[in-house]
């Protein structure tokens, strides 16, 4: 056989293989769907990321002229927290929007960082975020995004509204008998989420690389 027919049978054998290849890509390939109907399924929820929540911020605030004034309406003055069993809370524990001292700060969650403030009601954490304190607001609800776990790099924020519209629309997609299970409403990723990234990420960035 010379070349030229060896070389010809060869083009008719890829010809072949492209024609089965098209074929086969025409049957089961679902072009026009790249997005397959199973990424909505609530399954991959997980991997979904949330919009942006509403950030609010402070306006600052002064507990000394809070106090008057709750003396002024009230006819009584504010008194200091009380604390059972002798417990404490550090003295540095100042509110960080009205700047009331520890005396007036309540421990919410027994010594783990939890405070809320008895003169203006804000509740905050200890450490870093007291300084710079922002609101994170759930962009489905407009409820107060709750602070719950404390990442590595992040602290994640979740809606945990019960009537949170976002949160209803995912619970209906989950079929009825996965939420029966254990842990079934905690397989799906079904409140709004919002990762906090924290100031220590960039500082490992800069350790690591000077
Ligand atoms: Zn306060
Ligand atoms: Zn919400």
């Amino acid at each position: 056989m010379d070349i030229i027919q060896y070389l010809l049978s060869f083009i008719q054998y890829q010809h072949q293989q492209i024609c089965w290849l098209l074929n086969f890509i025409c049957r089961y390939i679902p072009l026009k769907q790249w997005a397959f109907d199973d990424s909505h399924s609530p399954k991959y929820q997980k991997f979904k990321v949330d919009e942006l929540p509403v950030i609010k911020t402070f306006v600052k605030q002064d507990w000394q002229f809070l106090l008057e004034y709750y003396t002024w309406k009230y006819h009584k003055s504010l008194k200091p927290v009380q604390r059972r069993n002798g417990k404490s809370i550090p003295e540095d524990t100042i509110c960080p929007l009205c700047g009331a001292p520890h005396h007036f700060i309540y421990d919410n969650n027994g010594g783990n960082g939890q405070y809320q403030c008895k003169v203006c009601g804000q509740t905050f954490i200890s450490g870093e975020v007291a300084s710079a304190p922002v609101r994170f607001i759930c962009p489905h609800c407009g409820k107060t995004l709750v602070a719950k776990k404390d990442r590595k790099f992040f602290r994640i924020h979740k809606c945990v509204n019960p009537k949170c519209p976002y949160y209803l629309h995912n619970l209906k997609k989950v079929e009825k008998k996965d939420l029966k299970e254990d842990y079934g409403k905690n397989k799906y990723k079904l409140h709004y989420i919002y990762r906090e990234f924290t100031g220590r990420f960039l500082y490992h960035g800069f350790k690591f690389t000077t």
